[in-house]
């Protein structure tokens, strides 16, 4: 008898033709999520089976995999053989000692010496024998304890069942570059799309010295409390002052705002061009602030020409996001003080209605305008987060 982890996967079953792929790049993240801890990872009868670990890993093992896109849920189980004897030590040892249970066997090899029905009644009368106090109660019972029998060999015993991250497996839905700020929203957008199956290089634009090292440091921060959701990934970091100091110096103070958004925007579809990301992804919010009105919006997003731009967060409260912030583990990270570039340069009362024409008319008052769009393009520095 040993201790193993049972793993489930969700939607995947959806997928017809195209499983191998999801169960292929599931199975590569499960991989990548327990390297370094001394484990066996297999694929049988459709789920996968973590064993032969030292059972002080576990409870590190199981945080790791609630936090991989594609798998659904999970059970500690107690694996034996399909001897009677053995499955009933097994159920022993993990059923509850009193309260109202059932049991829930199933058989998948039809040669095996019994049926469900029997197995079921005969390891519900050695528990019983053993814990007087237990009562079978097969209609609402405190504790289900299930016995799947695989083959002679194999047999499954647990009680438990976690919920797990559900989603896609990260990669499944091609590559995306996300904008990280270091504010609440953008690692939850990230968090988001990351468990719609896209694996994501991430991109923030810095604006030193207005904005500080800590800043910076918060954002690589942030990268790497996120990397349990997103696998390793790059963060590129785009030095953004001098297209900051063009945009204030040309044109007018209520359209600042706007335009830092456009150029981000010409940037991120650059960035993610050379990237081979599919897609870009913001922590817009629509109504938020003055820069996420529906004109700001479709102003801002009319510089990019051929990508999509995804916006999770465009239909939440900003409670909501918080919640999800918390639960993810960025919040606290989040809430540090450190201005981020777009606060830099503000302006008293930004356009919260701008127009195309009139950013394209400030644009081309900046001088070297696509020049410094090149630079910050081409002057990037990019951070491994392994
Ligand atoms: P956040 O909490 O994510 O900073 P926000 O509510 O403060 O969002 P804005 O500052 O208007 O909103 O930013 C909207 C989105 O633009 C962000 O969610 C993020 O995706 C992107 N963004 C803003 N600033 C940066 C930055 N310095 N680097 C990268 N992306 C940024
Ligand atoms: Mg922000």
């Amino acid at each position: 008898m040993d201790r193993v982890v049972i793993l489930r996967y969700g939607e995947i079953h959806l997928k017809g033709k195209n499983r191998a792929f999801f169960e292929n790049l599931l199975k590569r993240n499960i991989l990548e999520k327990l390297h370094g801890v001394g484990c066996r990872t297999e694929f049988a009868y459709g789920r996968y089976v973590v064993s032969d670990y030292d059972p002080s890993d576990e409870a590190d093992i199981i945080a790791k995999l609630r936090t991989v896109f594609g798998l659904f849920s999970l059970s500690r189980a107690l694996r034996t053989t399909a001897d009677t004897d053995d499955i009933a030590e097994a159920a022993v040892a993990i059923c509850p000692k009193t309260g109202k249970f059932r049991i829930t066997a199933s058989r998948a090899d039809k040669t095996l010496p019994y049926t469900s029905v029997m197995l079921a009644t005969e390891i519900g009368g050695r528990m019983l024998e053993r814990y007087p106090a237990l009562e079978v109660d097969l209609h609402s019972p405190d504790a289900i304890v299930y016995i799947d029998v695989r083959d002679k060999n194999t047999a499954y015993v647990f009680s438990d069942s976690l919920p797990c991250a559900g989603g896609m497996p990260v990669g499944s839905a091609g590559k995306g570059l996300s904008l990280l700020s270091g504010g609440i929203d953008s690692p939850v957008s990230t968090y988001m799309m990351a468990k719609r199956g896209l694996k994501l290089t991430e991109l923030h634009f810095w604006s030193y010295p207005y904005t500080s090292i800590e800043a910076k440091n918060k954002v690589i921060e942030l990268a790497r409390i996120l990397r349990k959701f997103t696998g390793s990934t790059e963060l590129v970091i785009v030095p953004f002052t001098k297209v900051q100091e063009a945009i204030h110096k040309y044109a007018e103070p209520n359209y600042m705002i706007t335009l830092v958004r456009r150029a981000m925007m010409r940037i991120a579809e650059r960035v993610a061009k050379n990237r081979g990301c599919g897609c870009i992804i913001n922590g817009e919010d629509l109504g938020q602030v003055a820069s996420q009105t529906l004109e700001s919006i479709t102003v801002t997003n009319s510089v990019i020409r051929d990508l999509p731009v995804f916006r999770p967060l465009i239909g939440f409260d900003k409670n909501e996001i918080i919640e999800i912030s918390k639960k993810i583990g960025t919040y606290e990270t989040s809430i540090k003080p450190y201005e981020d570039c777009c606060t830099v340069f503000l302006p008293e009362s930004p356009a919260t209605k701008p127009t195309i024409r009139r950013s394209e008319a400030n644009e081309n008052k900046i001088e070297n305008y696509a020049e410094l769009i090149d630079e910050a393009v081409d002057d990037a520095e990019v951070v491994v987060i392994s």
